[in-house]
């Protein structure tokens, strides 16, 4: 049987009155569609932890800068339905865009500070207050007890989590690992943008973070050392590389010297498809 959906907030809140009186928890797992076992196993997790499970779907036009892929986003609504059958999520609050943004919306969630003017931030401006003000709506409207993030989206994560203690949301923010196929390469929806060759090359990105990870940890190089010769093998392969870091996991800072644990995190783009990846080196 497919999930139950949703479509405007005044339903769901009226469908979750009675788990939510009954004293259930309610986990929420934001998404975009299009949806991959990445996603999958945060709904999955979601069900473990919660009595009811609400995934939302919506593309977000305001995390999307002019000439990126916000038209062209998969939006595949009807076998994201098929997916999530067999996890049985209580609800999936799909909105259209005139529900999550009321005609001439004008408030915005903005976190400031160093945390989204670095990597993401810098390459796309306005990204983090798109998502920060999706994410603050969404919470609003399902009031969830438990939000599961992606730890691949790691800047995401620490944005939201930020906001969520600055803005005293009474819930709890999980971060989960990151899903990757059989050659390492992260699930993203994006990768259906890949063509064969590009999606041969694609998982050198999770091999140079790993790269990087090893001469970090191993041969204690300085960190200019350890991203030259992490960094080489992507630029031969033809990828133009956005950013390719050694940060600090909980300002994002960039590292000075050797230090652990530190978050190897990059952004690459392989013909017009954009890649992000990170991996913690402990
Ligand atoms: P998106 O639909 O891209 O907005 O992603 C929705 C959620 O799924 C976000 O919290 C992402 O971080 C998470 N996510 C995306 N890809 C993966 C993955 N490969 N493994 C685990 N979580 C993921």
């Amino acid at each position: 049987m497919l999930p139950r959906l949703f479509k405007t907030g005044a339903s769901l809140e009226a469908f979750l009155r009675p788990p939510r009186r009954a004293g259930k928890r309610v986990g929420f797992v934001p998404t975009m569609g299009a949806l991959h076992a990445g996603h999958l196993s945060l709904v999955r997790r979601a069900r473990r932890e919660c009595g009811a499970v609400v995934v939302s779907i919506f593309v977000n036009p305001t995390q999307f800068g002019r000439g990126e892929d916000f038209g062209r986003y998969p939006r595949t609504l009807k076998r994201d339905l098929e997916l999530l059958a067999a996890l049985k999520p209580d609800a999936v609050f799909a909105p259209g865009e005139a529900e999550m943004y009321p005609p001439e919306a004008a408030t915005w969630v903005e976190v400031e500070g160093p945390l989204t003017r670095r990597l993401e931030g810098a390459f796309r401006p306005g990204h983090f207050r798109g998502v920060a003000t999706v994410v603050a709506g969404l919470f609003l409207l399902v009031r969830p007890d438990r939000a599961y993030f992606g730890l691949k989206d790691y800047q995401q994560y620490l944005v939201v989590r930020k906001m969520v203690r600055d803005l005293h949301f009474p819930l709890k923010v999980v971060g989960c690992p990151t899903e990757r196929e059989r050659d390492g390469l992260a699930l993203s929806s994006r990768n259906r943008y890949l063509d064969p060759e590009e999606r041969r090359l694609a998982p050198l990105l999770h091999r140079s973070l790993e790269r990087a990870g090893e001469l970090l940890r191993r041969e204690g190089l300085p960190v200019g050392e350890v991203l030259r010769r992490a960094r080489a093998p992507l630029r031969e392969g033809g990828f133009h590389i956005d950013y390719f870091s050694l940060v600090d996991p909980e300002t994002l800072a960039g590292l000075k010297g050797p230090a652990l644990p530190a978050l190897a995190v990059a952004a690459v783009r392989l013909g017009r498809t954009r890649l992000i990846d990170n991996l913690l080196i402990r």
